[in-house]
């Protein structure tokens, strides 16, 4: 008989998208007709630019052919056509330095962060995340053996959880006891909110203090519009030998579907070996990378190096500015009616304070039923999210506004 990985049994049931869906499907079997609008998952909506689908098309072309024909990758690391623009594009014209030889390309930073873990040691480190959370941090340690079991209360024992509420302006304080690995996402989902150069610093310092690992998403990275904020953790000094960053082509270029991103391991990042000797992370990464993946399709790698050209450049900034302009219709149509929100000026997510303290649920079940809206209840995220609520700008115009008129309507 195979035995199986008992950490499994600690995840709970997935509990928020399925039971939004259930909800939904209850409200539509009683009510048919109602013309429901979905403002919860975070997946793009807009068509690829075209810059990307031109370069895709010439790649299958290209395959066609015996001449120009491709198999295998020599280096799953990814093409250096393209690590080099990323590193040209990305990186030097912000300032920071980085390599190609640093960089990783992969299928989506799901699967980036969550197969991270790979190369540390199981059960062996103390994990910090923010609460609320994007939630794949939190369940592939419980996979891993990272934590203890569930609690009651929400969360798992073992875990450091750092709360993002509108009281600490949803900067999180440095954790209280000694933690390994620290997972930051900003632009953040699900709050929308930034953080700025000199809280980021203070991360870095930490982690240079207490030998500990920062995991940076940077997912949301283009959606920032506010000058002072910085896109990469590289751009703090120091991070080099700490910190870890993952991107992806998912929310800037619409590749939800065909699946793109990219993990940073600068060569002077360690951790510690049984006897306590440091060692570099990034040959182990590089040899898990290429015992266990065969590379990004050469079509998509190309469909990326179109991001990097001037017309991609301006399509993906059309399509960002498209998206944020509908958080700005969200965010100032719901204050308009007296809702407190955050975020949606540096990222495509609204997070909002429920009205009248209502629970985040209790505030789902009112926007679905009186207004037919779904959007996600803040608490499915983490404990600290009770009493917020989610609400993405991935739509169509006609959409967002529709959903505003409804939204205003319910809380007035
Ligand atoms: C969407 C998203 C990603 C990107 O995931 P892919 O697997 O690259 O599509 C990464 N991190 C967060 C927090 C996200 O919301």
């Amino acid at each position: 008989m195979p035995r199986i990985n008992d950490n499994y049994l600690k995840l709970k049931a997935g509990y928020l998208f399925p039971e939004i869906g259930r909800r939904v499907r209850e409200f539509r079997s009683e009510n048919p007709d109602a013309p429901i609008i979905k403002l919860g998952i975070g997946d793009v909506t807009e068509p690829l630019p075209q810059a990307c689908i031109d370069a895709m098309h010439a790649a299958v072309d290209e395959m066609s052919q015996r001449e120009t024909f491709r198999g295998y990758m020599d280096d799953s690391q990814g093409h250096d056509w393209l690590r080099e623009a990323i590193v040209k594009n990305d990186y030097e014209a912000r300032g920071c330095q980085v390599s190609a030889s640093e960089i990783f390309v992969s299928d989506g930073s799901k699967c980036d962060t969550a197969n991270i873990l790979d190369i540390l040691a199981a059960g062996k480190n103390r994990i910090a995340v923010t609460d609320p959370v994007y939630p794949v941090y939190v369940d592939t340690n419980v996979m891993a053996g990272n934590t203890g079991e569930a609690k009651e209360s929400g969360g798992y024992d073992g875990v450091v959880y750092l709360p993002v509420t509108a009281e600490n302006n949803f900067t999180p304080a440095l954790p209280d006891k000694p933690v390994d690995v620290i997972y930051l996402c900003y632009p953040n989902n699900p709050t929308g909110t930034v953080l700025g150069k000199d809280e980021l610093a203070k991360w870095v310092e930490y982690a240079r203090q207490n030998e500990a690992l920062i995991l940076y998403d940077a997912a949301y990275e283009a959606y920032i519009t506010d000058p002072e904020i910085p896109h990469s953790i590289y751009e703090i000094d120091g991070a080099r030998d700490v910190a870890i960053e993952f991107r992806s082509f998912s929310k800037n270029a619409g590749f939800t579907g065909v699946r793109c991103a990219l993990t940073v391991i600068p060569d002077s990042v360690t951790g510690t070996i049984a006897t306590g000797e440091k060692r570099p992370l990034q040959p182990l990464w590089a040899r898990r990378h290429n015992t266990k993946f065969n590379g990004v399709s050469y079509i998509t790698q190309r469909g990326v190096e179109a991001v990097y050209s001037e017309a991609g450049k301006q399509q993906v900034a059309d399509l960002i500015a498209f998206y944020l302009e509908n958080a700005r219709l969200l965010r100032e149509g719901l204050e308009a009616v007296g809702i407190t929100v955050f975020g949606g000026v540096n990222a495509p997510y609204i997070w909002l304070k429920t009205p009248g303290d209502l629970s985040s649920w209790d505030f789902f079940d009112r926007l679905l039923t009186s207004g037919h809206l779904v959007g996600t209840p803040g608490s499915g995220f983490g404990t600290a999210g009770e009493g917020y609520f989610r609400l993405s700008a991935f739509n169509s115009r006609e959409n967002i506004e529709e959903a505003v008129k409804r939204f205003q309507r319910v809380v007035e």
